[in-house]
């Protein structure tokens, strides 16, 4: 399949810094920020710094570099807002069924509290 990318989407106009962000972490290939619509007391989205729409994209086209950074990152999110201990719910919406909102990768965690079961039925 192939991935159209909108480059006017709210995440690619904050990493071209349009438009402001509450920073977690920021590494060479990702940056990681709060959700201004926090659904936990910790909810930050880690985004690739690259074109990429969604999991299944990001994994067929970003180098092996991006991979490791973004991996990494996630990682170290969860470290520093503390939630490796009690546990936390990574989260990565993808199209239509996925009821994805912004057409750029990025994986909600959340934490800070329990989270229930992860799907309600529909
Ligand atoms: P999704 O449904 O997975 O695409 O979720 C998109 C997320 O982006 C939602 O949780 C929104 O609250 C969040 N969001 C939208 N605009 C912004 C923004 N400018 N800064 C931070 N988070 C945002």
């Amino acid at each position: 399949m192939a991935f159209d990318y909108d480059s006017e989407n709210i995440f690619a106009k904050i990493l071209r810094g349009e438009i402001p962000n509450d920073t977690v972490l920021e590494t060479e290939h990702s940056l990681a920020f709060r959700d201004i619509r926090p659904q936990a007391p910790v909810h930050v989205l880690v985004i690739p710094k690259g074109a990429y729409i969604s999991y299944d994209h990001f994994a067929q086209e970003a180098s092996e570099a991006e991979i490791v950074d973004y991996v990494r990152a996630i990682g170290e999110v969860c470290r520093m807002e503390g939630v490796e201990g009690d546990g936390f719910r990574m989260i990565s919406n993808a199209g239509e069924h996925g009821v994805q909102e912004v057409p750029h990768l990025h994986v909600h965690i959340l934490g800070g509290r329990p989270l229930g079961r992860m799907l309600q039925q529909a």
